[in-house]
């Protein structure tokens, strides 16, 4: 028996004001050593066989309550009175306590995840390890584009170095598990997940999957500042209908091989790849230790109850090792799919589908009786806690439960709060994220000097640059776009307008408020140049944020309109989590740029390119249409028998629309002249001109 030589001892623990009953301890001390003496051999997801043996001896000392426990994450309590009369944290605490937790979320902080590790190892029967995770996409203290923004770099490396940044800066704040990278390929720009990802290319989608992955692990996964990933959401939820975020995907299997699965699949490939340095070759063979199961149902069975998806595909096929969670609440909401009669039900259908660890339903607390009445089998439950526990162990977690909980080492503590390779980093990355779509007559780059600039709207001057999957960031020195030209220019040259808020309800419905656009109009006059800061803020996109139109929303299309009649030349500078649909002043503006969510060096990089310090390189990861209904929009369609060339009545065109082309497609930077939008004149057509 693993540790039988320590025997159990008996300790009393006090926690928190009170006296608990005697709880039988395994010496952290020893469960520590004996996994240290470990030699590595045969890699198993970065487990060696004689630490799965441990593994398995372990689990035969678990209970079943203690078993189901490992498969349990639930969300921090905010707040760190954890010492206190909170029932949320006193719940929590006792869960730990009696080995009924494998980890918490959403809870950064080494001091008070330290204490509740070390409560996990010592305070527990068995002293196994929590594992702290969060959602922590592009950067933890320093803000790097956005993961789409990032994508239009195309340049997989990049992704590779920020993930690494950020994994540093994580696990410094006492964090060992991020729920990243997210790998659906997203083909539908209504959904408003797009951001989150690397667009509409499988490709491109694999290749900065496998970065992210490896940047955020690093070479051993071992090691203190390897932070686990994990893909999501498995799979084929960017194929959500009508882009309606949580709708169900229905698609051919063709499709979803070739489309939808090959940035997951990704980590499979690469366990086969031949490696040039040892270095790598660690890193790839660690492989993604986690997979998240999505939310939608495909081809009409919840992705979470989805026994073909989660074992057939996942384990037979692609030989995933590590351990599948759910997303959040995901196995509980089957019940609302129609699918789980209740929540002991929606356990039951997870569990036998593959999912081994359950995000914050508590439905897998109906486990204990599903395994004892025979429902749910016990092999399943061993296999989903082994999954489980080998991934603590790939973590180095039995060996350093304490590995990112070090207070000497705790962000930003003894290193500034920043890395000067960070702010660097952050800016590089920003600036290779933005593409340049259209430059007529050579508008850019601008003078630094002898030119007086308007810059307009409502984003210029603000710090809202990080779109989704930031919960922490270092706010304070978010640089906006204003701050970052202010650096180049003479404030003679430099003027502000704020214009129309982004989403404003009132603008919407009874156009653009006199006085702002009386400024805007003025400062246009004024300007040799305007810089037209439209688009989204972070409440437009992600999750929960589809939408039936891609169209800027009114106010700000009716400030573009004043702005141009003044015949200032005019730089539309977008602000976007998806593609848009630009009309009218936008689209015949003389420049225009696709800025994404950069970060924290929103300004800085924006400027450098403005004025020629850097050139843009970014390309499209996704589609532009030329009207919102064209969605789903994407270049690697298959070709119709009947393509569209207007004129010709039956073919693949709408009839006030061209069929399947972009305004700015995949992979497109700086528009040449748009010829294809002059020769295309959108007439309805009669059934006269069916071709016989
Ligand atoms: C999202 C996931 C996220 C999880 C935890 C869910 O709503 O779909 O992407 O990781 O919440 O915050």
């Amino acid at each position: 028996m693993l540790f039988a030589a320590l025997g159990p001892s008996t300790t009393r623990v006090r926690w928190p004001g009170s006296w608990l009953e005697p709880v039988e301890k395994v010496s952290t001390a020893m469960l520590r050593r004996g996994f240290e003496a470990l030699t590595l051999a045969t890699l198993v997801l970065g487990t060696s066989l004689l630490e799965d043996e441990k593994i398995k001896e372990l689990m035969q000392q678990m209970t079943l309550d203690e078993k189901v426990g490992q498969l349990e994450l639930l969300s921090r309590p905010w707040g760190d009175d954890f010492n206190g009369e909170s029932a949320q944290w006193q719940e929590t605490l006792q869960r730990i306590k009696g080995g009924k937790l494998g980890a918490l979320f959403n809870g950064q902080g080494v001091e008070i995840n330290r204490e509740l590790q070390r409560v996990a190892v010592e305070e527990s029967r068995l002293g196994i390890p929590l594992i702290f995770a969060a959602d922590v996409w592009h950067g933890m203290w320093t803000i790097f584009p956005a993961p789409l923004a990032e994508a239009a770099s195309w340049e997989p490396h990049l992704a590779y170095e920020t993930a690494r940044a950020s994994a540093v800066e994580t696990t410094a704040s006492g964090l060992m598990w991020t729920f990243s990278p997210m790998v659906d390929t997203a083909r539908d720009q209504r959904w408003g997940r797009n951001l989150e990802g690397a667009g509409e290319d499988p490709f491109l989608g694999e290749a900065f999957a496998v970065a992210r992955v490896q940047g955020f692990q690093g070479n051993d996964t071992r090691a203190n500042d390897s932070l686990a990933s994990c893909l999501k959401h498995f799979a084929g939820y960017g194929g959500v209908l009508g882009g309606l975020d949580y709708s169900e995907s229905d698609m051919s299997e063709a499709t979803f091989r070739e489309v939808f699965l090959p940035p997951f699949s990704a980590f499979v490939e690469t366990n086969t790849a031949t490696c040039e340095c040892e270095s790598e070759c660690a890193a790839i063979r660690a492989g993604a230790l986690t997979i998240m199961s999505a939310f939608q149902a495909l081809g009409g069975v919840p992705a979470t109850g989805n026994r073909w998806l989660l074992t057939d595909v996942l384990r037979s096929e692609l030989g995933f090792k590590g351990f599948v969670v759910t997303d959040y609440n995901a196995d509980g909401e089957m019940v609302n799919h129609g699918f789980a009669a209740n929540q002991s039900d929606a356990a039951r259908l997870a569990l036998s589908a593959g999912v081994d660890m359950s995000m914050h339903s508590g439905a897998f607390r109906h486990l204990p009786d599903l395994v004892s009445n025979g429902s749910v089998s016990h092999e399943r439950l061993d296999e989903a806690v082994l999954n489980v526990l080998r991934a603590k162990a790939a973590m180095g977690l039995f060996s350093n439960p304490y590995k990112t909980l070090d207070p000497s080492k705790e962000w930003p503590k003894g290193q500034g709060d920043k890395i000067e390779a960070h702010e660097q980093l952050a800016r590089r990355a920003a600036r290779k994220s933005l593409v340049l779509l259209k430059n007529e007559n050579e508008i850019l780059p601008l003078k630094k000097r002898g030119q007086r600039i308007a810059v307009i709207g409502w984003w210029a001057n603000s710090t809202d640059t990080d779109g989704v999957g930031v919960i922490w960031g270092n706010k304070s020195h978010t640089v906006t776009l204003l701050q970052g030209l202010e650096a180049v220019l003479d404030s003679s040259q430099l003027r502000f307008v704020h214009g129309v808020d982004p989403s404003d309800a009132s603008t919407l419905l009874h156009g653009l408020g006199k006085d702002s656009l009386a400024h805007a109009v003025a400062a246009a006059r004024w300007a040799d140049v305007v810089l037209l800061a439209l688009g989204e803020s972070s409440p437009m996109v992600g999750e929960a944020k589809s939408v039936t139109t891609l169209e800027l929303p009114l106010g700000q299309r009716l400030l573009a309109e004043a702005v141009a009649k003044t015949k200032t030349p005019t730089v539309v500078l977008l602000k976007n989590g998806r593609a848009l649909e630009l009309e009218g002043a936008v689209r015949n503006a003389s420049a225009i740029m696709v800025t994404w969510f950069l970060g924290k060096m929103t300004g800085h990089a924006i400027a450098d390119v403005l004025f020629g310090d850097y050139s843009p390189s970014g390309r499209l990861p996704i589609s532009f249409p030329i009207k919102s209904g064209q969605q789903p929009l994407y270049y690697n369609h298959l070709s119709s028998g009947r393509p569209c060339i207007w004129g010709w009545g039956w073919n693949n065109c709408y009839r006030d629309a061209p069929g399947r082309e972009a305004l700015f497609s995949f992979g497109q930077r700086r528009i040449p002249q748009p010829e294809v939008m002059v020769s295309l004149v959108f007439e309805p057509f009669s059934s006269s001109q069916r071709p016989m």
